[in-house]
Parts: structure tokens; C-alpha cells; sequence
């Protein structure tokens, strides 16, 4: 969900452009924070992702299109709002630009009036998408957004482990998963972490899921592993 205040990263070399940017988007009830260069850009949404980057194509250090590139790339600023700042006109770098990822593209010298309505267009794009990102599976609700979860329209208090696995299990439900597939996915591949260990979890997720009088949701599968499972 989009704060009260939404919070805009631009990424800009050239200071007056910074300023005239800040101060607009200021005015109309931004938060803003500034990076001059594509590795700071990188570094800042690493910190914590904005609602948006107004990010210029010509950087120092890093281009606009690569940042962007890297951007797209990981699972966590997949869906980040990008608009690209740019001085060039030509139709192939337009195409160039969104064919990088860029949800939009705006053309040096531009009005704020002009950047602004991309801009609330772009969060408005973003927020529908996340507002649909929930999964559910027999009264097991995920909400990806908050980071919540409710059975049977119980809130259900998970720890960070819980919770991956939990989405990993609702994003396949009835699969039976085996220990070290769950492993992989809640811990990651370049982690060593003992199978039983996924046994201690999953013991504190049914805990946590399963309310006075509610069928156990986890099905455990005698040496295969567990699964997601209210079927039978
Ligand atoms: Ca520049």
C-alpha cells in the first residue's frame, strides 16, 4: 500500500534538475530522497524500496538503463514503479528504455505539471497490481502486501520463517514439498541448515495456523515431506 506521503527516490546528476524535481514533488505532498549516481541509486532501494524512482537515463558511475535492468531483476524491486528521465527523443531509445523494464519515460526539458500526472499514474498502475496480491487456499489467507495472514478471518501471527513457509506451501497448495525443497525456498540455496530443522518450523507453523477446533493444515507425508492439504 502506498503511505499517506509516498516516497519517491530520483536518481539525477544535474543538481538543478534535482531541485526544481525536489521541490515540486514536495509541494504536492512527496517524500523525496535524492541519488546522483546509478551505484547510490542501487545502494538506496537496497536500504528500503521507495513507491517510485524517477530515475535519469545519463548517470555517472552506473547508466539509468542498467540500474533499471538490475532493478527488474530481483524478485524484490521486480514490480518497483520506474519512470525514465531522458534527454533523448529518438523513437528507438523510447523503445530501448521500456524494453528495459521502465514502466514509463518522459523527455527532457519536461513540465512538473507533465511528471507529475506520469508519476500518480504509475502508483495508481502499481497499487491495483498490489492490492491483488494475496493468495488464498481454504480460509488461509495471505496478504503479500502487509505481510499478513488469517485463517477462517483469524489473524495468524507468524515469524519471518513461518511466514516463507507458508507462502511457499500456498503458492502450491496440495504439493507435497519435500524438506529440501522447502529448504531452498525459505532459507536459500547458499545456506547450510539441517532438514530437521524445517521439522522445528513447521511444528511452530501449525502451532500458529491451526485455531481451536480447525482441521491441521500441514499434511505431513511419511519420508516425502509436507504439503499444504485441507482437502480431505
Ligand atoms: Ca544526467
Amino acid at each position: 500500500m502506498i503511505a499517506d506521503q509516498p516516497h519517491v527516490l530520483v536518481v539525477e546528476d544535474e543538481m538543478p534538475i534535482v531541485e526544481l524535481l525536489r521541490y515540486n514533488l514536495e509541494k504536492s505532498g512527496y517524500s523525496v530522497s535524492v541519488a546522483t549516481d546509478g551505484e547510490q541509486a542501487l545502494e538506496q532501494v537496497a536500504e528500503g524500496p521507495p513507491d517510485a524512482v524517477l530515475l535519469d537515463w545519463m548517470l555517472p558511475r552506473k547508466s539509468g538503463i542498467e540500474v533499471c535492468r538490475q532493478l527488474r531483476a530481483k524478485p524484490d524491486t521486480r514490480m518497483l514503479p520506474i519512470i525514465l528521465l531522458t534527454a533523448r527523443g529518438e523513437e528507438a531509445d523510447r523503445v530501448r528504455g521500456l524494453e528495459t523494464g521502465a514502466d514509463d519515460y518522459i523527455v527532457k526539458p519536461f513540465s512538473p505539471r507533465e511528471l507529475e500526472a506520469r508519476l500518480k499514474a504509475v502508483l495508481r498502475r502499481s497499487q491495483s497490481v498490489l492490492v491483488e496480491e494475496r493468495l488464498e487456499y481454504c480460509g488461509i489467507v495471505i496478504d503479500l502486501v502487509r505481510h499478513r495472514v488469517s485463517r477462517n478471518g483469524r489473524g495468524v501471527h507468524l515469524g519471518p520463517k513461518e511466514y516463507r513457509l507458508l507462502r511457499t506451501f500456498m503458492e502450491r497448495p496440495t504439493r507435497v514439498l519435500t524438506r529440501s525443497q522447502l529448504l531452498d525456498s525459505v532459507w536459500g540455496l547458499d545456506v547450510y541448515v539441517e532438514e530437521r530443522t524445517v521439522d522445528v518450523h513447521i511444528r511452530r507453523l501449525r502451532k500458529a495456523l491451526n485455531g481451536v477446533g480447525e482441521p491441521d493444515a500441514i499434511r505431513t507425508v511419511r519420508s516425502g515431506g509436507y504439503a499444504l492439504d485441507l482437502d480431505n
